[in-house]
């Protein structure tokens, strides 16, 4: 055990930005990599006062005492320790070797048969742990610049399968403009079509209209509707938001002869009381209520989760396309009543498994510089590597313009299995050489393809029932430990607790030769396991691409 005290200075600080530039505060890039995405988290966080950073309470650190002490411990961090995190508080650090990670957390773990609402909360009241969601206590969020590709291929996907594959001229209904809602209208509009998002915070209106993902926004439903009929009759794209409740707004499309030509939702549904906001409430009362009492708020909330989606099931018997949009719109229906819920199908089996049985998913590059020439440098880079991906060169042209830079520069790219490997070896090269001015560190969402056990998302509907097996982020975590990625992470989470246990990782690109074995270990194994998870339970997709592929999976 280090002997370096756990805790560091105690004051609070007014604002938490990330670091840029290539000077480092830490004894090596590996640390100060980590530590900077620690910063540029919170400073891209929903509440950075209180360390929350996005899907309503999702985390970054215990409290103010701990974030110090992190940063305390990552500057000290010797190049073979590793910093073990414990929900958000900053526990030990070890002297482990220099091929292994630097830091590996474990967040909103709990006992299975005492994973319920009532227990964490309890827990969490009692500064026991806290709610990581995905990226928030593994430190890889990086606001919605995060999602934004994912969103864009899944309005993509959406209208290749519903809408005769042209979002132009067709209008898509959405609710929620929080940190990862936030991308649906760019995305939307990205794909040529008019986002309209019903979100009832002014505030989070206010901010996306700064950020550029709104062109407008409207108090009332009519002006809304008429706004985004013309833009659609014109041909063009548009992004626009309704300050409302997103359940008032599909009732009302369900009974009227105006219809979106496709449905879904982002709300923060999986939180009756922290995230979703009860029908016939404006934000500031919700707060109050909330308060006051919370019973009444939280019976209130369930009433309107399922006038929601019985909504969405009225729109989809009238012909519209409607989906969940991983929120646990429907689990949290279902669990008040709505015994249909689950006719509303999930993104995930519609739009994304094909991708994710063949290992094909999100990683992002962040450029620690914090300079835009070095995100240009990466992007073009993916252009030469990989001229024959059309729907990433697609996105890499359109990116630059459209995706807002929130933070340290970051570009997120669905990569395939070989190809996550090679474009990791080739920005290694350019940090090497110096053609990009400093390290980046590469991470991705835990929703991605072994990452993550979650029967009402990312594993819905596997062929062999297994939707609930959790031993396959465990392997994935285990696997990122072993290829020595920097940072790992194992979350419980999903929808309430005890819905999803998933594994996130970081691996810090320093120019360095050894990090080309630890990036041909860690970006073979990540998305293998992916296709593996994938294959064992009989994906087609992943039973042909393991035959074709080097990975010596399936050999039972
Ligand atoms: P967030 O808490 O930052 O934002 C949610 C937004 O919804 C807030 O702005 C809130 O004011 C608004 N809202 C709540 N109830 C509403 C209602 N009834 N009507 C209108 N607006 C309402 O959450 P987020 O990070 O944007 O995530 C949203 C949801 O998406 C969460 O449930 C999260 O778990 C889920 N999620 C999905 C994916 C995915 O891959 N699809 C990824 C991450 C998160």
């Amino acid at each position: 055990m280090n002997d370096t005290p756990l805790a560091g200075p105690q004051t609070r600080p007014n604002e938490v930005r990330a670091a840029e530039g290539t000077e480092l505060r830490c004894l090596g890039w590996r640390q100060e990599g980590i530590l900077r995405m620690l910063e540029n988290t919170i400073a891209n966080g929903e509440r950075p006062e209180d360390l929350i950073i996005y899907g309503s309470t999702g985390q970054a650190a215990r409290n103010w005492e701990s974030y110090h002490a992190i940063v305390h411990q990552l500057k000290n961090l010797k190049d073979d320790e590793t910093l073990v995190m414990q929900s958000g508080k900053p526990v030990a650090v070890f002297r482990s070797h220099t091929g292994a990670p630097r830091v590996m957390a474990a967040t909103s773990n709990l006992v299975p048969r005492h994973a319920n609402r009532e227990e964490f909360d309890r827990l969490r009241e009692e500064g026991l742990t806290i709610h990581g969601q995905y990226t928030a206590a593994s430190w890889a969020y990086i606001g919605s610049q995060g999602i934004m590709q994912g969103t864009y291929e899944t309005f993509g996907a959406c209208a290749q399968k519903f809408l005769d594959g042209d979002f132009t001229g067709k209008i898509a209904l959405t609710g929620g403009l929080g940190g990862m809602g936030s991308a649906q209208p760019p995305a939307v509009s990205m794909n040529g079509g008019v986002a309209l998002v019903a979100e009832i915070d002014p505030a989070r209106i206010a901010r996306r209209l700064d950020t550029g993902h709104l062109d407008a926004a409207f108090d009332t439903l009519e002006e809304a509707w008429a706004q985004c009929r013309a833009q659609a009759d014109r041909g063009e794209p548009g992004a626009y938001a309704i300050c409302a409740n997103a359940a008032d707004v599909c009732e009302h499309f369900a009974e009227s002869d105006d219809k979106p030509a496709c449905v879904t939702d982002q709300t923060s549904a999986h939180n009756l009381l922290f995230g979703y906001v009860p029908s016939g409430l404006t934000i500031e009362e919700a707060r109050a209520l909330r308060e006051s009492d919370p019973d009444t708020y939280l019976e209130r909330s369930k009433d309107t989760v399922c006038r929601h989606v019985r909504a969405m099931l009225k729109l989809q018997s009238q012909g519209v396309p409607v989906f969940e949009y991983g929120n646990d719109l429907r689990g949290a229906a279902f669990d008040s009543g709505v015994t249909d819920a689950f006719d509303v199908p999930s993104f995930m089996p519609l739009f994304i498994r094909p991708s994710f049985a063949r290992g094909r998913g999100p990683v992002r590059w962040v450029l620690l510089s914090g300079d835009v020439k070095d995100q240009q440098v990466a992007d073009q880079a993916a252009m030469e590597l990989f001229p024959d991906d059309v729907l990433l060169n697609t996105w890499l042209k359109l990116a630059p313009e459209r995706v807002p830079i929130e933070g340290l520069p970051a570009r997120t790219c669905w990569l395939e299995y070989g190809a996550r490997r090679k474009m990791m070896r080739r920005l290694n090269d350019l940090v090497a050489s110096g053609e990009i001015s400093a390290p980046i560190a590469v991470t991705r969402d835990h929703l991605d393809s072994g990452a993550t056990a979650f029967p009402r998302r990312e594993t819905e509907g596997m062929p062999d029932g297994s939707d609930a097996i959790g031993d396959w982020p465990y392997l994935n975590a285990m696997l990122n430990v072993a290829g020595g990625a920097d940072m790992v992470a194992i979350h419980q989470n999903g929808g309430d607790i005890g819905g999803s246990i998933s594994a996130g990782m970081t691996v810090i690109l320093d120019g360095k030769p050894e990090t080309a074995d630890r990036i041909d270990r860690v970006f073979t194994t990540d998305p293998g396991i992916g296709v593996i998870r994938h294959a064992d339970a009989g994906v087609p997709e992943a039973e042909a691409f393991l035959k074709q592929s080097d990975i010596r999976g399936g050999l039972v």
